[in-house]
């Protein structure tokens, strides 16, 4: 075998497509029993629903807006109509909300980057120094605290491990349309696009792929003199026992898997520098409650409710009920005419997940009741889907970002992309997907470009090399 690719998710998929056509052996390992990772579709309310990525963000310079444009296979939306839903029921004048947002806004946008500082120690400080703010500071404060969780800023626990303002410039976005839909079909079809199955299966690229494979340990410190080209250069150990060789390994699990395993994951361990650069990351926890409605109660569509938590309001919520408090927008969903998605960050999705599906349908059939009857009759709960990213093994949270710690350590996205060599520079362990794209992170573009820049450092490596 000449490349092992461990897990196959966006990234995963893409450096095994690349790496194929170049001729290549390569073999997937998985540790579930499907392809996606974090993309992942699967069916509600009768149609295609996606748990994890939903969206293609951006056009310009994006990979899989280049890939799924010219096949026609992406959609776009109407404008939203806003509402602006206080805890207390009561609904905020939209012009007054645009203010309070443009000063948020603005006051990020003119802060210094390069200070070591998380953009919400920022943000909570411009609360006391910027005039539309200040005007009326309960509801900027509800606001913030919305803005965090929108932006999943984090740091609730440690403000170190908060985003840094210094993401702001290391994360770029791709220009145009940023919520582009698949047209009912779900983000799994791109996974049929990088596979040849779309548009047409019988041209499906035959990736040799094994299920339920889940890598325990990748030995790679074989150092032979010289490269041997019958000689494998990396062992891989299953959970099963299996053992598979390759002369190089691209690993794609995400940062909150690395967190949890990299000390267990290589044999020898990780260099110190790329493990505390793992450990400074931070995998945040974003997770989706999708409720159906028996008719849909909401007065437009495509519609988003920001929720706006007043702490008196949270008050009326006992200790089993405060993650209900930190569900902070209902948005309608393209193509699912009867479905709101909850949106639920950090804390509160952690302990969501905890719950059973009928606790977390009372839980969201009390929050209508507190927060929405007030101004909204809104119809029986039908059913409701929701993710558990936190607490799944293969996943450990949502998607990762460079924190104040990261800045202070001085790691980040091109740190974790570099690869581990032999002694005579052949890369052996090779790292890709969305926490190690160098601009793009947290985003599917980003995993299939890390999984194609990879691929390309193999491709280059092996003619190199002599291999191939
Ligand atoms: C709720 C949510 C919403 C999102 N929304 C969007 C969006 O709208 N648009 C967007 O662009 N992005 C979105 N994202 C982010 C996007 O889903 C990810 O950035 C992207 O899918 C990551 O791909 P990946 O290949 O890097 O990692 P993953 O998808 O995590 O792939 C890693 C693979 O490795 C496997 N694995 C883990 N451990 C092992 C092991 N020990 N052995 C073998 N296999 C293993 C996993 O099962 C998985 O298949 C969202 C993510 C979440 C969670």
């Amino acid at each position: 075998m000449d490349v092992i690719v461990v897990g196959c998710g966006a990234a995963g998929i893409a450096a095994m497509r690349k790496l194929h056509d170049a001729g290549l052996q390569v073999l997937g390992l998985e540790a579930s029993n499907r392809i996606g990772g974090r993309v992942c579709t699967t069916e509600f309310a009768g149609k295609a629903i996606d748990i994890g990525a939903a969206w293609c963000h951006g056009e310009k310079d994006n990979i899989i807006f280049e890939m799924a444009n010219p096949l026609g296979i992406l959609g776009r939306s109407d404008p939203d109509t806003n509402f602006y839903v206080q805890s207390n029921g009561e609904l905020v004048p939209e012009d007054k909300a645009n203010g309070i947002l443009k000063a948020l806004g603005d006051a990020v946008e003119g802060a210094d980057k390069n200070i070591k500082q998380s953009i919400s120690q920022f943000v909570r400080g411009a609360a006391n120094s910027n005039d539309t703010l200040k005007e009326d500071p309960k509801l900027s404060s509800s606001f913030i605290e919305w803005f965090e969780r929108n932006n999943h800023l984090g740091g609730q626990d440690d403000p170190k491990r908060a985003k840094s303002l210094k993401v702001l410039t290391e994360f770029w976005d791709c220009e145009g349309d940023p919520f582009l839909n698949w047209k009912g079909r779900g983000y799994k079809t791109i996974l049929d696009v990088l596979t040849n199955k779309y548009p047409d299966p019988s041209k499906e690229i035959p990736l040799q792929i094994l299920f339920n494979k889940e890598v325990e340990n990748i030995r790679w410190g074989i150092t032979q003199l010289g490269i041997d080209p019958t000689n494998p250069l990396v062992q891989v150990k299953c959970k099963d026992g299996s053992l598979y060789a390759a002369k190089s390994v691209i690993v794609t699990v995400s940062v909150g898997v690395l967190k949890e395993r990299h000390e267990q994951l290589f044999y020898p361990q990780l260099p110190a520098e790329k493990a505390t650069n793992i450990q400074s990351l931070n995998m945040c926890v974003l997770d989706k409650i999708y409720v159906e409605f028996e008719t849909p109660w909401w007065p437009k569509s495509p519609a988003k409710f920001t929720l706006l938590w007043r702490d008196e309001d949270k008050a009326q919520f006992g200790p089993n009920d405060q993650w209900i408090t930190e569900i902070f927008g209902l948005w309608t969903v393209d193509y699912q005419p009867n479905v709101l998605l909850f949106w639920i960050y950090s804390k509160g999705a952690e302990a969501m997940e905890k719950l059973s599906v009928e606790e977390v349908k009372k839980g969201v059939q009390k929050l209508i009741d507190v927060v929405l009857k007030k101004e909204f009759d809104v119809s029986p709960i039908r059913d409701i889907l929701r993710s558990q990213w936190a607490s799944n093994p293969l996943a450990r949270g949502s998607y990762a970002h460079r924190t104040v710690y990261t800045e202070e350590n001085g790691g980040g996205a091109i740190q974790l992309s570099e690869p581990l060599y032999h002694p005579n520079k052949f890369p052996v362990v090779c790292f890709a997907g969305e926490a190690t794209s160098h601009h793009r992170h947290s985003c599917v573009h980003g995993a299939v470009e890390s999984g194609f820049r990879e691929a390309e450092r193999l491709i280059g490596s092996f003619k190199e090399f002599g291999f191939k």
